[in-house]
């Protein structure tokens, strides 16, 4: 045997084993898709069924509907890491879901609508009463400089901040506690977001609210229907109210010490 040709055989085994090297490696690939790609066409799916709801209920939103920036920041939250039901089809369907403990998280359209009507910007300050599962929370830490939530159940206060930490949404800070009294150290908060029903606005979330921002809440009776509200902090001693939309929220509940 020619030194040549044991050459070509080495070469031949060499190259089969590189070939065999590159299925193995797809194929792991492909089974360990990271969870960033997963739900991709559900996710963009969900959106566009959002984007034409909004132009259905142009009511609640006025001429301008939801915003491209306010959509892009639902395309880039993962809803299906804040749920406990992680199968595509489910977590992205516009409806509301269990996330237990009898709470529940919204459907994405309110998610979105919330989101609008309380005029975000980059460099904003926002509370959010009610974390829930933390998905508000992650779609409005895409659209402010920071997030600021509370929870009042300590279990799903204590996953939210998990799943927000493990998703690296490090300017939303989560904190246990009965909302109605805000969060003063955060703020004082240019948009705040109650995710909980309540007959009226708690008067220290308009006091930490600045003038020329927004609070929006379901205000009335939980579990019925009550008013998505949209208060306006106009001057220091001010505020206008308007209702948008008929919603059903889980109660507001206090603390009871
Ligand atoms: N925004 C959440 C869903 C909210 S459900 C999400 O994106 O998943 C309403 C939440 O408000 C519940 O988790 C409930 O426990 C919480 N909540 C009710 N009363 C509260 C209060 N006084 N302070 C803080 N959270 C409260």
């Amino acid at each position: 045997m020619s030194p040549f040709l044991l050459g070509e055989r080495t070469m031949k085994a060499l190259l089969l084993l590189v070939f065999a090297m590159v299925v193995m490696a797809r194929e792991a690939t492909a089974q360990d898709a990271p969870k960033d790609a997963q739900c991709v066409r559900e996710r963009a799916a969900m959106v566009e069924t959002i984007r034409a709801y909004a132009r259905s209920a142009a009511s609640a939103l006025g001429q301008q509907g939801l915003s491209e920036s306010v959509l892009e920041a639902m395309e880039q939250t993962k809803r299906h890491l804040f749920v406990p039901e992680q199968s595509c089809s489910i977590a992205y369907a516009d409806r509301p879901m269990p996330i237990g403990l009898g709470q529940t998280i919204s459907q994405p359209y309110i998610v979105a609508l919330m989101t609008q009507l309380v005029e975000v910007a980059p460099d904003h300050v926002v509370l959010e009463v009610g974390t829930g599962s933390g998905y508000q929370a992650a779609v409005l830490a895409h659209l402010a400089r920071k997030v600021c939530t509370i929870e009042i159940i300590p279990q799903l206060a204590e996953t939210a901040a998990k799943t927000l930490r493990d998703l690296a949404y490090d300017n939303v800070s989560v904190k246990l506690g009965d909302g109605y009294d805000g969060w003063p150290e955060c703020g004082p908060f240019d948009a705040i977001v109650v995710t909980a029903a309540l007959g009226q606005p708690p008067p220290p979330l308009i006091e930490q609210l600045k003038v020329g921002g927004r609070l929006v809440m379901p205000v009335g009776p939980g579990y019925t229907t009550q008013q998505l509200t949209v208060v306006e902090k106009i001057a220091p001693d001010k505020t206008t109210t308007r209702a948008v939309a008929l919603v059903r929220f889980v109660p507001f509940t206090r603390s009871q010490n």
